[in-house]
Protein backbone atom coordinates (compact mmCIF):
# COMPACT_ATOMS: atom_id res chain seq x y z
CA UNK A 1 0.00 0.00 0.00
CA UNK A 2 1.20 3.56 -0.58
CA UNK A 3 1.21 5.78 1.55
CA UNK A 4 -2.04 8.56 1.14
CA UNK A 5 0.35 11.71 1.92
CA UNK A 6 2.59 10.38 -1.07
CA UNK A 7 -0.72 9.91 -3.47
CA UNK A 8 -1.72 13.64 -2.36
CA UNK A 9 1.66 14.97 -3.28
CA UNK A 10 1.96 13.22 -6.33
CA UNK A 11 -1.57 14.46 -7.19
CA UNK A 12 -1.00 18.07 -6.41
CA UNK A 13 2.50 17.63 -8.79
CA UNK A 14 0.96 16.18 -11.58
CA UNK A 15 -0.19 18.12 -14.28
CA UNK A 16 -3.61 17.05 -15.13
CA UNK A 17 -3.68 18.96 -18.81
CA UNK A 18 -0.41 17.63 -19.97
CA UNK A 19 -1.18 14.32 -18.36
CA UNK A 20 -4.42 14.05 -20.50
CA UNK A 21 -3.81 15.87 -23.72
CA UNK A 22 -1.03 12.64 -24.21
CA UNK A 23 -3.93 10.51 -24.62
CA UNK A 24 -6.61 12.66 -26.41
CA UNK A 25 -6.65 16.60 -28.22
CA UNK A 26 -7.34 19.45 -25.39
CA UNK A 27 -8.37 23.21 -26.05
CA UNK A 28 -8.17 25.84 -23.24
CA UNK A 29 -11.13 27.99 -22.88
CA UNK A 30 -11.03 30.76 -20.26
CA UNK A 31 -9.74 28.97 -16.94
CA UNK A 32 -10.34 25.15 -18.05
CA UNK A 33 -9.49 22.90 -20.88
CA UNK A 34 -12.15 20.91 -22.90
CA UNK A 35 -10.90 17.34 -24.61
CA UNK A 36 -12.56 14.64 -26.74
CA UNK A 37 -13.65 12.27 -23.96
CA UNK A 38 -12.22 8.96 -24.97
CA UNK A 39 -14.72 7.47 -22.45
CA UNK A 40 -17.69 7.51 -24.96
CA UNK A 41 -18.05 8.05 -28.91
CA UNK A 42 -17.10 11.73 -28.11
CA UNK A 43 -17.31 14.07 -31.06
CA UNK A 44 -17.27 17.91 -29.75
CA UNK A 45 -14.74 18.17 -26.58
CA UNK A 46 -17.36 17.21 -23.58
CA UNK A 47 -15.04 16.98 -21.02
CA UNK A 48 -13.93 19.63 -18.93
CA UNK A 49 -10.63 19.66 -17.31
CA UNK A 50 -9.47 21.90 -14.75
CA UNK A 51 -6.03 22.14 -13.82
CA UNK A 52 -7.21 24.28 -10.31
CA UNK A 53 -8.95 21.55 -9.11
CA UNK A 54 -6.93 18.91 -10.66
CA UNK A 55 -9.81 16.86 -11.39
CA UNK A 56 -11.65 16.23 -15.08
CA UNK A 57 -15.50 15.39 -16.00
CA UNK A 58 -17.22 14.47 -18.83
CA UNK A 59 -20.70 15.92 -19.12
CA UNK A 60 -22.04 13.06 -21.26
CA UNK A 61 -20.47 9.87 -20.15
CA UNK A 62 -19.89 11.37 -16.43
CA UNK A 63 -16.55 10.10 -16.47
CA UNK A 64 -14.28 11.99 -13.91
CA UNK A 65 -11.97 11.83 -11.53
CA UNK A 66 -8.39 12.49 -11.08
CA UNK A 67 -4.95 12.11 -12.84
CA UNK A 68 -5.00 8.35 -11.26
CA UNK A 69 -8.31 7.60 -12.24
CA UNK A 70 -8.27 8.99 -16.03
CA UNK A 71 -4.89 7.29 -16.46
CA UNK A 72 -6.77 4.01 -14.90
CA UNK A 73 -9.41 4.30 -16.97
CA UNK A 74 -7.99 4.70 -20.02
CA UNK A 75 -5.33 2.18 -19.77
CA UNK A 76 -7.65 -0.69 -19.05
CA UNK A 77 -8.92 -2.34 -22.61
CA UNK A 78 -11.85 -4.02 -20.82
CA UNK A 79 -14.52 -2.51 -21.63
CA UNK A 80 -16.38 -4.14 -18.64
CA UNK A 81 -13.22 -2.18 -16.67
CA UNK A 82 -14.07 0.87 -17.73
CA UNK A 83 -17.80 0.67 -17.50
CA UNK A 84 -17.43 -0.47 -14.33
CA UNK A 85 -15.13 2.40 -12.67
CA UNK A 86 -17.38 5.23 -14.59
CA UNK A 87 -20.24 3.69 -12.69
CA UNK A 88 -22.26 1.80 -15.09
CA UNK A 89 -24.98 -0.21 -13.92
CA UNK A 90 -23.35 -3.84 -14.55
CA UNK A 91 -26.44 -5.70 -14.32
CA UNK A 92 -26.78 -4.33 -17.92
CA UNK A 93 -24.34 -5.99 -19.27
CA UNK A 94 -25.72 -9.53 -19.17
CA UNK A 95 -23.02 -12.28 -18.73
CA UNK A 96 -19.81 -10.04 -18.92
CA UNK A 97 -17.85 -10.61 -16.00
CA UNK A 98 -15.15 -8.61 -14.28
CA UNK A 99 -11.84 -11.07 -14.76
CA UNK A 100 -9.60 -11.86 -11.46
CA UNK A 101 -6.02 -11.66 -12.09
CA UNK A 102 -4.94 -14.79 -14.14
CA UNK A 103 -1.99 -16.10 -12.85
CA UNK A 104 -1.16 -18.70 -15.41
CA UNK A 105 -1.13 -16.24 -17.59
CA UNK A 106 1.31 -13.48 -15.54
CA UNK A 107 3.37 -15.91 -15.17
CA UNK A 108 3.52 -16.26 -18.81
CA UNK A 109 3.92 -12.60 -19.65
CA UNK A 110 6.14 -12.76 -17.46
CA UNK A 111 8.90 -15.66 -18.79
CA UNK A 112 7.84 -13.76 -22.72
CA UNK A 113 9.35 -10.50 -20.96
CA UNK A 114 12.40 -12.30 -20.16
CA UNK A 115 12.50 -13.96 -23.40
CA UNK A 116 12.27 -10.70 -25.25
CA UNK A 117 15.12 -9.09 -22.83
CA UNK A 118 17.50 -12.03 -23.88
CA UNK A 119 16.84 -11.64 -27.96
CA UNK A 120 17.03 -8.21 -27.90
CA UNK A 121 20.23 -8.34 -26.17
CA UNK A 122 21.71 -10.89 -28.03
CA UNK A 123 21.02 -8.71 -30.84
CA UNK A 124 23.13 -6.26 -29.42
CA UNK A 125 25.85 -8.97 -29.32
CA UNK A 126 28.49 -10.35 -32.35
CA UNK A 127 26.04 -12.96 -32.74
CA UNK A 128 23.12 -10.73 -34.08
CA UNK A 129 25.17 -9.42 -36.75
CA UNK A 130 23.65 -10.72 -39.48
CA UNK A 131 20.27 -10.18 -38.34
CA UNK A 132 21.77 -5.87 -37.62
CA UNK A 133 22.65 -6.16 -41.28
CA UNK A 134 19.38 -7.10 -42.02
CA UNK A 135 17.47 -4.67 -40.26
CA UNK A 136 19.86 -1.88 -41.63
CA UNK A 137 18.82 -3.28 -45.53
CA UNK A 138 15.04 -2.50 -44.36
CA UNK A 139 16.19 0.93 -42.74
CA UNK A 140 15.36 -0.57 -39.30
CA UNK A 141 17.89 1.19 -37.60
CA UNK A 142 18.65 2.36 -33.30
CA UNK A 143 15.56 3.88 -32.41
CA UNK A 144 12.55 1.13 -34.48
CA UNK A 145 14.91 -1.82 -32.88
CA UNK A 146 14.51 -0.43 -29.32
CA UNK A 147 10.55 1.06 -30.25
CA UNK A 148 9.30 -2.33 -31.58
CA UNK A 149 11.46 -4.73 -29.01
CA UNK A 150 12.88 -6.33 -31.80
CA UNK A 151 15.95 -9.09 -31.51
CA UNK A 152 17.57 -12.05 -32.62
CA UNK A 153 17.39 -15.44 -31.95
CA UNK A 154 21.01 -17.30 -32.25
CA UNK A 155 20.59 -21.60 -32.61
CA UNK A 156 20.42 -21.94 -29.60
CA UNK A 157 20.63 -20.25 -25.58
CA UNK A 158 17.37 -19.14 -24.61
CA UNK A 159 16.06 -22.41 -23.00
CA UNK A 160 19.18 -21.98 -20.93
CA UNK A 161 18.91 -19.08 -19.98
CA UNK A 162 15.16 -19.10 -18.87
CA UNK A 163 16.49 -22.35 -16.60
CA UNK A 164 18.66 -20.46 -15.24
CA UNK A 165 16.46 -17.75 -14.42
CA UNK A 166 13.74 -20.58 -12.78
CA UNK A 167 11.36 -21.17 -14.82
CA UNK A 168 10.38 -25.00 -15.03
CA UNK A 169 11.31 -26.70 -18.49
CA UNK A 170 7.60 -28.01 -18.96
CA UNK A 171 6.51 -24.49 -18.74
CA UNK A 172 9.16 -23.29 -20.90
CA UNK A 173 7.70 -26.04 -23.92
CA UNK A 174 4.48 -25.28 -23.06
CA UNK A 175 4.93 -20.93 -23.64
CA UNK A 176 5.99 -21.98 -27.09
CA UNK A 177 9.56 -21.15 -26.88
CA UNK A 178 11.46 -24.68 -26.37
CA UNK A 179 10.67 -28.09 -28.03
CA UNK A 180 11.50 -31.85 -27.03
CA UNK A 181 12.33 -34.64 -29.30
CA UNK A 182 13.33 -37.72 -28.24
CA UNK A 183 15.07 -36.13 -25.13
CA UNK A 184 16.41 -33.59 -26.66
CA UNK A 185 15.45 -29.97 -26.19
CA UNK A 186 16.05 -27.52 -28.59
CA UNK A 187 14.85 -23.76 -28.77
CA UNK A 188 11.66 -23.05 -30.79
CA UNK A 189 13.20 -19.85 -32.49
CA UNK A 190 16.75 -20.55 -34.04
CA UNK A 191 19.18 -18.49 -36.08
CA UNK A 192 16.07 -15.61 -36.64
CA UNK A 193 15.18 -12.10 -36.09
CA UNK A 194 12.66 -11.70 -33.42
CA UNK A 195 9.56 -9.78 -33.46
CA UNK A 196 7.75 -9.41 -29.62
CA UNK A 197 3.83 -9.68 -30.46
CA UNK A 198 2.64 -7.48 -27.49
CA UNK A 199 -1.36 -6.83 -26.35
CA UNK A 200 -2.78 -3.49 -25.71
CA UNK A 201 -0.89 -3.24 -22.54
CA UNK A 202 2.60 -3.78 -23.45
CA UNK A 203 2.29 -7.63 -21.86
CA UNK A 204 4.49 -10.24 -23.97
CA UNK A 205 1.84 -12.92 -25.67
CA UNK A 206 4.75 -14.34 -27.90
CA UNK A 207 7.13 -13.98 -31.02
CA UNK A 208 7.05 -14.09 -34.33
CA UNK A 209 10.44 -14.87 -36.12
CA UNK A 210 12.01 -14.16 -39.62
CA UNK A 211 14.63 -16.68 -40.48
CA UNK A 212 17.50 -15.44 -41.76
CA UNK A 213 18.16 -18.50 -43.27
CA UNK A 214 18.06 -17.99 -47.63
CA UNK A 215 17.25 -22.20 -47.78
CA UNK A 216 13.58 -22.17 -48.47
CA UNK A 217 13.41 -25.32 -46.84
CA UNK A 218 13.07 -22.96 -43.74
CA UNK A 219 9.41 -20.92 -43.04
CA UNK A 220 10.29 -17.37 -43.84
CA UNK A 221 8.32 -16.81 -40.92
CA UNK A 222 7.30 -18.62 -37.47
CA UNK A 223 5.21 -17.86 -34.96
CA UNK A 224 4.73 -18.48 -31.31
CA UNK A 225 2.38 -22.06 -31.41
CA UNK A 226 -1.26 -21.32 -30.07
CA UNK A 227 -0.69 -21.36 -26.19
CA UNK A 228 -2.59 -20.00 -22.99
CA UNK A 229 -1.66 -16.27 -24.12
CA UNK A 230 -1.09 -16.49 -27.91
CA UNK A 231 -4.00 -16.99 -29.55
CA UNK A 232 -3.75 -16.24 -33.32
CA UNK A 233 -7.49 -15.13 -34.08
CA UNK A 234 -6.90 -12.57 -31.10
CA UNK A 235 -4.01 -10.98 -32.00
CA UNK A 236 -2.93 -7.79 -33.96
CA UNK A 237 0.55 -6.73 -34.09
CA UNK A 238 1.82 -3.21 -32.74
CA UNK A 239 -1.72 -2.43 -31.35
CA UNK A 240 0.59 -1.65 -28.48
CA UNK A 241 1.73 1.15 -29.68
CA UNK A 242 -1.29 1.87 -32.48
CA UNK A 243 -3.85 1.99 -29.82
CA UNK A 244 -3.64 5.86 -28.57
CA UNK A 245 -4.13 7.22 -32.29
CA UNK A 246 -6.67 4.40 -32.62
CA UNK A 247 -8.70 5.44 -29.99
CA UNK A 248 -8.47 9.09 -30.95
CA UNK A 249 -8.98 8.76 -34.56
CA UNK A 250 -11.67 5.78 -34.55
CA UNK A 251 -9.47 4.05 -37.55
CA UNK A 252 -6.97 1.89 -37.82
CA UNK A 253 -5.54 -0.10 -40.86
CA UNK A 254 -4.39 -3.06 -41.06
CA UNK A 255 -1.34 -4.49 -42.75
CA UNK A 256 -0.12 -7.91 -44.02
CA UNK A 257 3.87 -7.90 -42.70
CA UNK A 258 5.69 -6.13 -39.22
CA UNK A 259 7.57 -4.13 -41.73
CA UNK A 260 5.04 -2.57 -43.33
CA UNK A 261 3.91 -1.70 -39.49
CA UNK A 262 7.37 -0.25 -39.35
CA UNK A 263 7.06 1.56 -42.30
CA UNK A 264 3.77 3.54 -42.55
CA UNK A 265 4.20 4.36 -38.46
CA UNK A 266 8.18 6.24 -39.99
CA UNK A 267 5.80 7.98 -42.52
CA UNK A 268 3.74 9.10 -39.58
CA UNK A 269 0.84 6.74 -39.87
CA UNK A 270 0.55 5.22 -36.29
CA UNK A 271 -2.97 4.04 -36.54
CA UNK A 272 -1.95 0.67 -38.19
CA UNK A 273 -1.07 -2.61 -37.18
CA UNK A 274 -0.48 -6.72 -38.85
CA UNK A 275 -2.91 -9.37 -38.41
CA UNK A 276 -1.23 -12.57 -37.83
CA UNK A 277 -0.66 -14.65 -41.08
CA UNK A 278 -4.30 -15.41 -42.70
CA UNK A 279 -5.60 -15.79 -39.02
CA UNK A 280 -8.25 -12.45 -39.73
ZN1 LIG B 1 -17.47 10.98 -21.98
Amino acid sequence: MIDNDIIEDIKSKADIVSIISQYTDTTKKGRNYWAVCPFHQDTSPSMSVSPDKNIYKCFVCGAGGNVFTFVQEYKKISFVEVAQSIGYDMSKLGSLKVKPVDKKAEALFEMNKDAMNYFKTILKTTEGIKAKQYLDGRKIFEDEINEYNIGYASNSGLCNFLEKKGYPLQMIIAGGLAGEKEGEVYDNFRNRIIFPILDINGKVLGFSGRTLNQDSKFAKYINTKETYVFKKKEILYNINNAIQDIRKSKKLYICEGFTDVITLSRCGVKKVVAAMGTAI
